[in-house]
């Protein structure tokens, strides 16, 4: 008998992580995300999911972004009567994304008449099935298919997850799936683990085509656009991601101020969710930061608190906002500009030629963000036209994930066990991309699956078995 894989989401896109894998058997999902950047209201994702949802055994995610974690609740709402299991860091991580977008779904329900996926109920019942599990200890998540998770270095709590078929008659092959793979190297995040023991493996393959600013250069780069945009004399803003890229921004800023390279203006974290997404990230760093850093968080309080920066919880404390000096920094959700509070923060500022916005992430087409990014004057923000005199500033180097390089390295470290590699988790380009890459420099069989393909998936290879 032989492992089935089947792509119900995350093949020829980014977004929507979803792959069920089943055994002799028992069967499990290896995550359950949200499809992200089309319209909201499009028919599947209220659809039923495509497969018998209460005969599944268990639910392995990899990390606890809406792509991954977005649709845990529908699951319950519709039967999922087995397990789901993550890592601690990604428990505390996902109850906050899922709460947020249940609250999301209400005021889009309430305001614009769309349909309800689930409700704050459904999170509830979902982190009721949530068992914790360590790295690196194996354990049998469904009858016959065993698991195993490493670290890769995405954020907090992010793992890969690496199944073995154990059910009778098996041959006991194995199967890796890689959740989304860190940029390296972070200032505080371990770098991702290798994959030394799969025989087939799902990769993702966002930046399978491109290559980011390094590392070592976005910090000068970040530096020196801050002390132009404060020599310009006005408000700093950043839309912000509440998952890693926030935390990765205020570890950066307290260090430059701390070495005396930033002067030391106000710095506002106006958004609860980032807020409380850095709460998380206080709270585990002393166990899954990098061992230096859980050596420095004996001695150092906090990494991502320091003097200058004001967090803004509730509405009244981010009106105050208002009353503090011009030259100030200002990061607020959301990451594209479209939600939360930094709609606020730009119909305010931007019309002020003094105005510098800062884009530090992906800006997905159509999504206010993006068109910022790409010059135009005038932008609808919270229902209002908005007038663009402000300076606006684009980085490339501070991606969570890995870009071509360091996923053609990732993958080279499956070597030489790993016969058959997927790209997933990207846009059709940069996966075709990365797999002929892969193929040419590993020799792998290299595959872009396509949504709704079945393979099956044993010793000696894979086969294409889609009904
Ligand atoms: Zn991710």
């Amino acid at each position: 008998m032989a492992l089935k894989l089947t792509f119900f989401g995350g093949a020829e896109t980014v977004t929507g992580s979803n792959f069920l894998v089943e055994g002799t058997k028992g069967k499990l999902l290896v995550d359950c995300g949200i499809e992200q950047g089309r319209d909201f209201c499009q028919a599947d994702m209220y659809a039923p999911f495509a497969y018998d949802v209460p005969s599944l055994d268990a639910l392995v995610v990899t990390h606890a972004h809406l792509d991954h974690v977005g649709r845990i609740p529908k699951l319950l709402k519709e039967g999922f009567k087995g397990r789901i299991y993550m890592t601690a860091p990604t428990k505390d991580l996902a109850q906050l994304i899922m709460e947020d977008s249940a609250r999301i779904m209400a005021a889009d329900a309430r305001d614009k008449g769309l349909p309800l996926l689930y409700e704050e109920r459904d999170v509830a019942a979902a982190m009721s099935h949530i068992d914790v599990i360590e790295f690196h200890k194996e354990w049998e998540a469904a009858p016959g298919l065993s698991c195993y998770l490493r670290n890769t270095g995405h954020i907090l709590g992010s793992a890969s997850v690496r199944i073995r078929d154990m059910g009778d008659g098996s041959d006991g092959v194995t199967l890796a799936l890689t959740g989304d793979i860190g940029n390296t190297p972070s200032p505080y995040l371990p770098d991702p683990e290798a994959i030394d023991d799969a025989d087939v493996m799902v990769m993702e393959s966002v930046y399978g085509d491109r290559l980011h600013t390094h590392v070592d250069e976005r910090v000068d780069e970040l530096q020196k656009a801050l002390m132009e945009a404060i020599k310009r004399g006005g408000t700093i803003l950043i839309p912000a991601f509440s998952l890693e890229r926030t935390q990765l921004m205020l570890y950066e800023i307290s260090n430059l101020m701390d070495a005396g390279k930033l002067p030391k203006i106000p710095v506002f974290l106006d958004s609860p969710l980032a807020i409380k997404a850095t709460d998380v990230y206080s709270k585990w760093g002393s166990e899954f930061f990098k061992k230096d850093v859980q050596a420095e968080l004996k001695h150092e309080h906090d990494i991502f608190r320091f003097p200058m920066l004001t967090q803004t919880l509730t509405r009244e404390e981010s009106e105050k906002i208002l009353e503090a000096p011009e030259v100030k920094i200002i990061m607020a959700g959301a990451g594209m500009s479209h939600g939360g509070r930094i709609g606020r923060w730009e119909q305010k500022y931007l019309p002020d030629p003094k105005t510098t916005l800062f884009m530090v992430g992906y800006q997905a087409p159509g999504s206010p963000g993006r068109i910022l990014q790409d010059g135009g004057s005038q932008v609808r923000l919270g229902g209002n036209m908005v007038t663009v005199r402000g300076h606006i500033q684009s980085f490339s180097g501070w991606s969570a994930h890995a870009d071509r390089d360091g996923l053609i390295a990732f993958a080279e470290m499956t070597q030489p066990r790993t016969k058959t590699i997927f790209c997933a988790l990207g846009e059709p380009s940069s996966a075709r991309f990365l797999a002929q890459r892969l193929h040419g420099f590993l020799g792998v069989n290299a595959i872009v699956p396509v949504l709704k393909q079945q393979w099956e998936i044993t010793k000696q290879g894979v086969k294409e078995i889609t009904h």
